[in-house]
């Protein structure tokens, strides 16, 4: 994750070797665990992403209320790693927001990570990515100065619950984050983070 740490041997899980950041504590599984991206696209096709649904809706909500309060009506902005269902666009867009979609599987179109936006939201999407320092560094290219991340994923806390942990068992998760490494980030990319409620991080990039 901030590809300066050394990774030392953390857990060995159902066959699954976990690997624990020293510098950054992020939890990230052995390359060798790793889906291959047709057994990775057959578990997101799973997933029931339906707008319509009100828990799902609710559970969007955590990362979509906090950013409607920090943009401006009209601002335009990015689902990053919308997956298959627009439901996060469709809330910001009843306030008047104007986003665009991106995902390599459902919405794969690069033009759209072409432009800088006022706000990018990116809502369970870090813990599957193989290169997340990349990753971050575009999302970074993504905003404007002045801009606000929204990221949401489960924050890893208590090693001793790692094992049965719910979010561990989903095989497409290979990025596990404490509020500390997300800390970590923002400090490199000259961002300020603030956690409105659980699993929810904002980034604001500054001026
Ligand atoms: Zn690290």
């Amino acid at each position: 994750m901030c590809e300066q740490g050394a990774l030392i041997g953390f857990r060995v899980v159902g066959g699954k070797r976990y690997l624990r950041c020293q510098l950054c504590e992020a939890t990230l599984m052995a390359r060798e665990n790793w889906l291959s991206p047709e057994e990775e696209r057959a578990v997101y096709d799973l997933h029931n992403n339906d707008p319509g649904d009100s828990g799902y809706r609710a559970f969007l909500e955590k990362l979509a209320l906090p950013m409607i309060e920090r943009t401006p009506s009209g601002a335009v902005g990015l689902d990053f790693g919308c997956g298959p269902g627009p439901a996060l666009a469709e809330i910001l867009r009843e306030s008047a927001m104007d986003v665009s979609l991106y995902d390599p599987f459902f919405c794969p179109e690069p033009s759209v990570l072409q432009r800088q936006y006022d706000f990018v939201t990116c809502t369970e999407v870090v813990e599957h990515l193989h290169s997340p320092a990349k990753v971050f560094a575009q999302l970074d290219g993504l905003l404007k100065p002045g801009g606000w991340l929204g990221i949401m994923t489960c924050f890893q806390t208590c090693d001793e619950r790692f094992d049965n942990w719910h979010y561990r068992r989903d095989p497409t998760h290979i990025v596990f984050y404490r509020e500390t490494t997300l800390r970590l980030v923002a400090e490199r990319m000259g961002w300020v983070m603030s956690v409105p409620c659980k699993d929810v991080a904002i980034f604001y990039k500054p001026l």
